[in-house]
């Protein structure tokens, strides 16, 4: 499944491309031995890609979490995201490097598949199965981002509390936290060689002044990320209010750590003030819709935030579906559900165009590489769009509302990371074997998690 590393220079003709300029016809994009553009110039057929648009970075993914699709869907079972949590941290118990490389695998595969060509891995199964500190889990993330070429951004994260004013329960204190900032700050620099940023949970499961400690860590590390989840869940909310006074993303910016660096994941129940807050203060806001409505969170108001130009990206989260262009329909779709009205994340040039380039632009800040537009000195990530009845020609942003509107993975015909092709040549006999084997491998982890039903 593992691809070249290094290449030859080469050039790939695409017949229609979205730049940073906008829509060119005719195009060559020419790819340097790193994976760089160099430059755009006329082209001609045979056409490499249809409809060519830029890579999509994930910002946030929890990719063990994929194991747990479809389990706690029955009447009896989880009923809400506190519960669902319980399930959640039942799996994390029973999963060791082997089988985190295994289903970050797995995952980025599925992403790679569906458009996402990077990704920001939110990562706090920091500890082994023995409880013992160690760098064997996150080193097994990135050889799963090794071996299928998604570009790997592994955001280590600091947990330290149960919530506000509750201890660690005992998986988290097992397999998440770290005895102090500064042994967690021992881990991320033992994960020298893996590109990383830096994240704290969320402000219930890390104190104020070690939210102060580890936001500055990350402001001196690395590419200076900073991602943490915020404004999830209602009760989050209301517990901000009661113990700080202020909400979750007012709280933050007390710390001071509202910044461009800061990756502000979800916000579904940020005020209006804290949301002009993001826009004000340059952040960046992590949606996460296909996760956001299997964990019941709710909508997040986007038609303000987008008029007032807030920067914004997608992650695909739990991981239960993998798909890009359904997390940005899903955007879409939740607003003119809760409005009453249509279209209403479109611009002139309609909703396809728009939110692919949105997303992938502030993707590429939640990931923190020059990818997400197709421009000299960015990598060579690109989507080739193909379907002759869903994609007619002519009028590309009229094709990519269709991709929007009707479109999936199976829209997707080629998939190049730094210009080396990773998804579209079919599956290889070694990814078909890999896959059932991943299914024993889920349903082992799966057992007892489920109730039985009877037969009769
Ligand atoms: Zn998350």
């Amino acid at each position: 499944m593992s691809g070249a590393s290094h290449q030859k220079p080469q050039r790939l003709s695409c017949r229609y491309v979205l730049t940073s300029r906008g829509w060119l016809s005719d195009q060559s994009v020419g790819i340097d031995e790193a994976g760089r553009i160099t430059d755009l110039a006329p082209g001609e057929p045979p056409w490499d890609g249809f409809l060519v648009i830029p890579g999509m970075p994930n910002a946030h993914s929890h990719a063990f979490q994929r194991a747990l699709t479809g389990v706690g869907e029955r009447a009896e079972d989880a009923q809400s995201f506190w519960n669902w949590r319980s399930l959640m941290y039942r799996l994390a118990a029973r999963i060791g490097p082997d089988e985190m490389e295994r289903l970050a695998t797995l995952a980025y595969l599925d992403m790679l598949r569906s458009g996402f060509t990077s990704v920001a891995e939110f990562f706090y199964l920091h500890h082994g199965p023995d409880g013992r500190p160690g760098v064997a889990m996150a080193e097994a993330v990135a050889r799963a981002a090794q071996r299928t070429g998604i570009r790997l951004r592994l955001v280590p994260v600091y947990y330290e509390r149960g919530g506000f004013e509750t201890a660690l329960d005992p998986v988290q204190k097992m397999r998440f936290a770290h005895a102090s900032v500064e042994a967690f700050e021992d881990y991320v620099r033992a994960l020298n060689g893996i590109p990383l940023g830096v994240g704290a949970h969320s402000i219930r499961a890390v104190s104020p002044a070690s939210l102060e400690r580890v936001g500055a860590f990350a402001q001196s590390f690395g590419e200076g990320l900073f991602h943490i989840h915020v404004a999830e869940q209602e009760r989050e909310v209301e517990q901000s209010h009661r113990v700080y006074g202020v909400g979750p993303i007012a709280w933050l910016d007390q710390l001071g750590l509202v910044t461009p660096r800061l990756q502000a994941v979800h916000g579904t129940h940020a005020d209006p003030k804290e949301r002009r807050l993001l826009v004000e203060r340059g952040a960046n806001l992590v949606l996460c819709p296909i996760t956001e409505a299997y964990l019941a969170d709710g909508i997040f108001p986007a038609v303000e935030y987008f008029d007032q130009g807030g920067s914004w990206a997608v992650g695909t989260d739990a991981n239960v579906e993998i798909d890009a262009v359904a997390e940005l329909r899903l955007l879409e779709y939740g607003q003119r559900l809760s409005s009453g009205r249509r279209s209403n994340l479109a611009d002139r040039r309609g909703i396809g165009t728009r939110l692919w380039q949105g997303a992938a632009c502030g993707g590429a800040r939640a990931v923190g590489f020059p990818v997400g537009a197709i421009e000299p000195g960015a990598y060579a990530d690109l989507v080739m769009l193909e379907d002759p009845c869903l994609l007619t020609g002519g009028d590309p942003d009229l094709d990519l509302d269709a991709f929007l509107i009707g479109g999936s993975s199976a829209t997707i015909a080629r998939v190049y990371v730094g210009g080396v092709l990773r998804s579209g040549s079919g599956r290889s006999a070694d990814e078909v074997a890999f896959r059932a084997e991943a299914g024993h491998l889920i349903a082992r982890l799966r057992e007892g998690m489920v109730s039985r039903t009877g037969s009769g």
